[in-house]
């Protein structure tokens, strides 16, 4: 295989690079090691927040692709049909010591552009604003234009405008190696083969320096930082409105406890170094501290233990720069770093895909604009959500499909896990992040044989072959029948 640019990873920073470059009439090909985009760690476990720029150091990379992220995600959400919602943020000061830090967040936020920040130090003003936040609350600064998202549909649906504007994805295809002659890139080799490439862009997030090493460049060293969480079911999403943060730590922005797009609340993340870059393990003590940060913020969670539906982990890429690693190696020509997305890379990831475009323009590579670009994608259409009944109406009489419910906690049909299904899902988890069929209360209890049969008959394959997301997942491990009768399993 030959393209112009092969991108490291189909995580968000890999999705919005290959976005940006479809608008251009290069070939471009994305692998990822996992079974499809958003896999990673990081993209597909996170707090999903746009944030708006206001704790990112002035003068850093991260600050500068912070604020800018944040305004072009605005458009390009509405662009490609993904969950958002400006719900803004309040970095809350539970005693009079901590409004100086808020007063530093806001000079910082200034500096750095952020629109229309305030301290609210009214506290009517404030219970207003957030009823069940705690009493003893004495100021907040409000940060208007943040927003939250769903970080794996995000990424779904940008990579999905790239490949309809050309971009080829290849998944389950790890890279091995870098191909350097003479002190310019060539290409890469991978598990499946080679592909002959003159520019790289390393986007493979937890493990961007090894791919960076891969080239003979050893400028940087990745660390798993790892954040845990709670999600409480939808009956209590009235408990938050905006994103609220405790205020800040020298580590981390503290445990949030945030509305989520679909009605849930979020709670988490702590941080916790670690050595394992694959430990996507929970641990009692990690959700202990998760809690006790959320009920600190919002008291009448306390009661809420009952409500909680699931629990997950992210791992944040943290680089020992301390700062994103984005640029043009001045070593091996064509190798470019789009590196150390430590938060907030999800917010960064289109300002930082701007940047690599133009670095792309530096190397020397001609870039003429593809006049049939089209910046907008369809989502799938999702009959029960929204209320709209007389259009829902028309699409169950055109196909019944989306008549038929799979997941009712969420209310997903029948017709949305067949389209995301023609769209490119090939695992559970695949369909889940396309549909958010198994994300409800059941976890999948109800739904997942429905939704395992559907792909099975679907993709035409054997049912034992469906994996939960990708290789070494499966869930059918063979016919119950056929053991008892002294049969064996594949495996
Ligand atoms: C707990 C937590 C909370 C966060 N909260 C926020 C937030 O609210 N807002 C915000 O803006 N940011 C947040 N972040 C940060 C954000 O999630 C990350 O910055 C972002 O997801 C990084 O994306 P990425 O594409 O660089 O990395 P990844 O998502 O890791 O993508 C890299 C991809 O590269 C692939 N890959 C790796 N090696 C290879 C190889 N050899 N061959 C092929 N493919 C390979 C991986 O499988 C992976 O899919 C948070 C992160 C965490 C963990």
């Amino acid at each position: 295989m030959k393209a112009d640019v092969v991108i490291v990873g189909a995580g968000i920073m890999g999705s919005t690079i290959a976005r940006e470059f479809s608008k251009y009439e290069i070939d471009v090909a994305v692998v990822e090691k996992e079974a499809d985009v958003a896999f990673g760690s990081p993209t597909k476990a996170n707090t999903g927040i746009i944030h708006p720029g206001y704790d990112d150091q002035p003068g850093t990379v991260r600050a500068q692709h912070c604020s800018r992220g944040n305004a072009l995600w605005h458009q390009i959400a509405r662009e490609v049909a993904a969950p958002f919602e400006e719900v803004g943020t309040l970095v809350v000061a539970m005693k009079d010591e901590e409004v100086e830090v808020l007063e530093d967040l806001k000079r910082r936020g200034d500096t750095n552009g952020v629109p229309r920040l305030e301290i609210v130090d009214d506290e009517d003003k404030l219970r207003g604003m957030e009823p069940h936040l705690n009493r003893e609350a004495v100021a907040a600064l409000l940060a208007p234009t943040a927003a939250i998202t769903s970080p794996y549909e995000l990424a779904v649906a940008i990579m999905e405008n790239a490949v309809q504007n050309g971009v080829k994805t290849c998944f389950e295809t790890e890279v091995t190696g870098i191909t350097v002659r003479q002190g310019e890139v060539k290409g890469i080799q991978t598990n499946r083969g080679e592909i002959e490439a003159q520019l790289v862009v390393n986007a493979a997030g937890l493990w961007a320096d090894r791919i960076s090493a891969m080239a003979g460049l050893n400028g940087f060293k990745i660390h798993p930082r790892k954040g845990e969480y709670h999600i409480l079911d939808k009956k209590v999403g009235d408990l938050t409105r905006h994103v609220v943060f405790p205020t800040p730590s020298p580590i981390s922005k503290g445990i949030v406890v945030t509305p989520t797009v679909e009605g849930n609340v979020l709670i988490g993340p702590n941080a916790q170094d670690i050595d394992d870059k694959q430990d996507m393990t929970t641990t009692h003590s990690g959700l202990a501290e998760v809690w006790a940060g959320a009920c600190k913020l919002i008291p009448s969670i306390a009661d809420k233990k009952s409500m909680i539906i699931t629990s997950f982990c992210g791992l944040r890429p943290e680089p020992d720069t301390k700062d994103f690693v984005v640029g043009s190696s001045q070593i091996i020509k064509g190798f470019i770093n789009a590196a150390g997305m430590r938060s907030p890379g999800l917010t960064a990831a289109p300002s930082v895909a701007l940047r690599v475009v133009d670095l792309l323009m530096e190397s020397g590579m001609e870039l003429r604009r593809k006049v049939t670009f089209d910046s907008r994608r369809k989502p799938i259409d999702k009959p029960m959500k929204g209320s709209d009944l007389s259009s829902a109406q028309n699409l169950i009489k055109q196909n019944p499909d989306y008549g038929y419910v799979v997941c009712r906690c969420e209310h997903v049909t029948k017709g949305e896990i067949l389209e995301a299904i023609r769209r490119g899902a090939t695992t559970l988890d695949g369909v889940k992040f396309r549909t958010r069929a198994g994300m409800g209360r059941c976890q999948g209890g109800f739904c997942g044989p429905h939704v395992l049969k559907l792909m099975s008959e679907e993709l035409v394959v054997p049912a034992e072959s469906i994996t939960k997301r990708g290789k070494g997942s499966r869930v059918l491990l063979g016919k119950a029948k056929e053991l008892l009768r002294g049969g064996d399993l594949d495996d």
